[in-house]
């Protein structure tokens, strides 16, 4: 075999390649040929310097990076928005359960001041009203109880809009009286509002893994 072959198995053994031959003959070989052993070293050496050569210059990007990303954040300013909603809605029920439990108290206390009523008409109708001040209070301190709250706040002021537009036109009720009934329209619209946003909100991580799934 000629002093060719030993070189290329060399190279082989460089490159960490399959030598092609078995290595006690590569080996046997270099001990006793000194033209292929300084082969081998010099190009040990090439190879050295062209694993260990100094990485190109490359210029430093780190302040372009820095100044083509946004301000802020894809969607950070709606999700902000959507905070700030949620935050005023909470406000409102907060307001509105304080104004229903200011509606409520006196009756409740005096058992009079209900149209006439009679005495435990006005004591039961003072406990409707404080009852509802209290969900109203409950759900603006808690949101997560807005959906639960909702089918008996819907019904009832849906029922008593009805009620009270019937009464209004047959002269039953003052228009004064009537009007007190928006404070309870005004919480059922934020306790409605309340609840549709926590469902959205259930239903983002199940979008989400939609989305990455497509
Ligand atoms: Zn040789």
């Amino acid at each position: 075999m000629s002093c060719q072959n030993y070189r290329e198995a060399l190279s082989a053994r460089l490159d960490g390649e399959p030598l092609g031959m078995p290595v006690d003959e590569l080996d046997g070989h270099l001990s006793h040929c000194p033209t292929c052993t300084a082969w081998v070293g010099a190009a040990e050496g090439v190879t050295r310097r062209t694993r260990l050569a100094p990485a190109p210059a490359v210029p430093d990007l780190t302040a372009t990076v820095l100044a083509a990303l946004p301000r802020e954040l894809p969607g950070a300013r709606a999700a902000a928005r959507v905070r700030l909603a949620g935050t005023a809605l909470r406000l409102v029920l907060l307001a509105v359960g304080v104004a229903q439990a200011a509606l409520a108290w006196p009756v409740l206390v005096s058992g009079a001041g209900a149209m006439s009523a009679p005495v435990h008409l006005a004591h039961e109708t003072g406990a409707w009203n404080l009852a509802l001040a209290a969900a109203f209070l409950a759900v603006a301190a808690a949101p997560r109880l807005a959906a639960g709250a909702l089918p008996f706040l819907g019904s009832f002021a849906v029922l008593l809009l009805a009620l009270t537009l019937a009464d209004l036109s047959a002269g039953h009720v003052h228009a004064d009286r009537a009007g007190a009934h928006l404070v309870l329209l005004a919480g059922v619209a934020a306790v409605a509002g309340i609840a549709w946003r926590g469902r959205r909100r259930r239903h983002l991580p199940a979008l989400a893994g939609r989305r990455v799934t497509a």
